[in-house]
């Protein structure tokens, strides 16, 4: 891809993606969607959560989200009528609410019933640069469906003593839905979360992580920072909600990041 695709032609489909619960996939799909946004990037986030913290962390009430995901999947609405604006951020957000728990039933008995997120996605792609999809904490059909849309996973992790082991079972099943389903899907690269500096065991974490992956892991890595966890109950991305945390700068620091990373791939091409 030239580097003018990454403005003018079909977006990046990311997953910011973990089987692990309460790692911070969604405090990075918004602060990521907020940080490439004010890189002067078009961003949409879906989100793929039936908890729908992602549509809330973005100032959308998700209970009053008519249309939304659920919707979307199961084909009785298109993705047009159901994205929104998050005014907050500077993105477009397709929402969701406890609704989608149903679409699991749904979309067992449809036809590529994996696939029904990736003929969605088809309409908006051209309206964007990045599509960034927040998954639920399970392998589950939805996140089937995100994998199955997806160029790449982002892996957000908090460097853990057991955060190793989940992560090859992750890979596993990147490797797997790449095989089987999705020959575009590739790891983008491990993002450390939630990081402590004065914890012994999170800097040797770190290090293996490093050692293992190499230069799949992002060079940012964002602390762990009360103001990240303070934004989304005023619906503001942190980024947004204070700009000058240790947090916010971080994200900014990793949209950069990421965005340098995809042009450098590009141009290697
Ligand atoms: P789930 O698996 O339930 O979807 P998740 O992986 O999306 O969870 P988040 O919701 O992003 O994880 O984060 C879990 C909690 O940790 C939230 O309360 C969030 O505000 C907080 N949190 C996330 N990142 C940070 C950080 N860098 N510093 C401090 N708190 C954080
Ligand atoms: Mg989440």
């Amino acid at each position: 891809m030239s580097k003018s695709a990454v403005n003018k032609h079909s977006a990046y489909v990311f997953c910011i993606t973990n089987q692990k619960g309460g790692v911070g996939k969604t405090t990075t799909a918004i602060n990521l969607a907020a940080a490439l946004s004010m890189l002067k990037k078009r961003v949409l986030l879906i989100d793929l959560d039936p908890q729908g913290n992602a549509t809330m962390g973005s100032g959308i009430d998700k209970n009053a989200a008519a249309i939304n995901l659920y919707q979307v999947l199961i084909g009785t609405e298109g993705i047009k009528n159901a994205r929104q604006r998050s005014e907050s951020g500077g993105y477009d957000v397709l929402p969701s609410n406890r609704e989608l728990s149903g679409a699991e039933i749904d979309l067992i008995q449809m036809e590529k019933r994996e696939q029904q997120l990736k003929q969605a996605l088809a309409d908006v792609s051209d309206d964007y640069d990045f599509i960034l999809i927040d998954c639920p904490p399970t392998l589950s059909l939805l996140t089937l469906n995100g994998l199955a849309s997806a160029h790449g996973v982002i892996i957000p992790m908090q460097c853990e003593y057991f955060a190793l082991e989940g992560l090859s079972d992750l890979v596993n099943t990147v490797k797997r839905v790449y095989r089987n389903i999705n020959p575009d899907l590739r790891l983008i690269g491990l993002l450390r979360v939630m990081f402590d500096t004065r914890v012994t065991l999170q800097q040797q974490v770190s290090a293996q992580i490093e050692a293992h992956f190499g230069d799949k892991v992002f060079s940012t890595i964002v602390p762990r920072n009360v103001r990240l966890a303070e934004a989304p109950s005023h619906g503001l991305p942190g980024v947004i909600y204070d700009p000058s945390s240790r947090g916010a700068k971080a994200y900014m620091e990793f949209g950069r990041e990421l965005i340098k990373r995809l042009k450098k791939e590009a141009q290697a091409k």
